[in-house]
């Protein structure tokens, strides 16, 4: 097969997890054939899982962001701009100004964004983490705390991290015993589904650790909309719950660039094919990250072998080589429980219902690792 010897120009859509490991890794298998230019309109980096620190006053800002700049290779061209039109029949992408940017490959890794619309008095009333701001509003709140009614869990029901507000649940429940108000502190656990986990054997775990800790976990509980005057939370199901302190996911949808170029769906995710993530319709276009419309959980684990994955690929092809890697829906997750234990879980397309671990010290001492090794593993590419 004749190889081209002319650099590839490769433009990345969102630099966040899944365009910075894809732009490294890209260049790091074929570094002198491939022109990598990242957009992303921050030029700070969020490692996203911090936040749950954040929330419990155990991170920072410091502790939780880097200047873009400084995670990738050096041959990757960063551009500091929001991309507003994104045209894959033309292969042209628009930034704010007007400037464009042709590609011989695009990858969209825009991630998502907070939808609070979709349930009436959501923005007034809760309380979450899902960004740095209301993570540190969120610890305030759990400061001030006097004692109550806390009600915590799943609101809008596609969000990013799936056992996050687990998480943040056992979270509460630790601080509130340190600071001495857990005994005046009533917690119930929200789910719109028949457990608190979709996986009967995570859930089963977590459901146990909620009986030991005095969590009561309420499902079939749908969020339908909240009342922030009479402090109530009402259920599609007809129930409601009165709250002195909420937490609640956030509904999200695709990224704005998506919706308004018309390349996602009702929501704004983007249909890719499972196993190459192409976007439908398109060999020389993917999506990688929570900005597709594919039913893994919206992670930085699935984003990080999604992003592996297209990078390879785009690497055979470069070279000319026939072989292709494909993505199985791997994802795995620690899951922090306080107490000085966390809990972890795997799965892929095909085996959803893998047990959940039972809750140790070293998987908390991995999730604790992880928070330091993440800056060298999206560097390096390499994962
Ligand atoms: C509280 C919390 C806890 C979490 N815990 C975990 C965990 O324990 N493990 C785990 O694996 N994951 C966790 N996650 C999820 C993880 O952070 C995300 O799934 C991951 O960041 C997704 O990567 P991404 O590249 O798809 O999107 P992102 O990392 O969100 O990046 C998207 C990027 O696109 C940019 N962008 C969007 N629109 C435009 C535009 N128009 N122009 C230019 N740039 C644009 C954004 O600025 C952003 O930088 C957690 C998330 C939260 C909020």
């Amino acid at each position: 097969m004749m190889v081209n010897r002319m650099p590839k120009k490769v433009v990345v859509v969102g630099g966040g997890d899944g365009g910075t490991i894809l732009a490294n890794r890209l260049l790091r298998k074929v570094p002198d054939q491939v022109e990598v230019e990242v957009i992303d309109k921050s030029d700070l980096h969020w490692y996203q899982p911090g936040f749950l620190f954040v929330a419990v006053g155990e991170a920072d800002k410091e502790d939780i962001t880097r200047p873009r700049r400084r995670l990738y290779r050096k041959k990757v061209r960063f551009t500091n701009a929001e991309v507003e039109k994104i045209d894959l029949d033309d292969r042209k992408v628009r930034l704010k100004g007007g400037e464009e940017r042709t590609y011989d490959y695009l990858v969209v890794a825009t991630g998502s964004t907070l939808n609070y619309e979709e349930i009436p008095g959501f923005k007034e009333a809760v309380n979450h983490m899902w960004t740095f701001d209301d993570a540190k509003k969120l610890f305030r709140k759990l400061m001030e705390f006097k004692g109550g009614k806390l009600v915590v869990g799943v609101g809008g029901l596609t969000y990013k991290c799936p056992v996050a507000p687990l998480e943040i649940a056992f979270l509460a429940d630790e601080f509130l015993r340190i600071r001495g108000v857990r005994d005046k502190t009533e917690i119930k656990y929200v789910s719109p589904l028949e457990r608190p986990y979709p996986p009967r054997l995570l859930s089963k775990v977590m459901v146990e650790n909620m009986e030991e800790r005095g969590i009561e976990p309420v499902t079939y509980f749908t969020v339908d909309e909240i009342d922030p005057e009479k402090r109530v939370v009402r259920s599609m199901e007809g129930d409601s719950l009165e709250y002195d302190l909420l937490i609640l996911t956030p509904p999200h949808k695709g990224a704005d660039v998506v919706i308004n170029s018309g390349i996602g769906d009702d929501e704004g995710w983007i249909p890719v094919d499972r196993y190459f993530l192409k976007i439908e319709g398109y060999d020389d276009a993917f999506a990688v990250g929570d900005a597709t419309a594919l039913p893994t959980p919206k992670t930085g684990v699935v984003a990080h072998f999604q992003a592996s994955t297209v990078a390879d690929n785009i690497a055979y092809e470069i070279r000319g080589e026939s072989k292709r890697v494909m993505f199985d829906g791997q994802s795995f997750c620690l899951i922090e429980m306080g107490r000085g234990v966390a809990s972890a879980q795997v799965s892929n397309y095909y085996y959803k219902d893998a047990p959940g671990l039972i809750p140790s010290r070293v998987l908390h001492l991995a999730k604790l690792a992880m928070n330091r090794i993440y800056w060298t593993c999206i560097l390096s590419g390499n994962i």
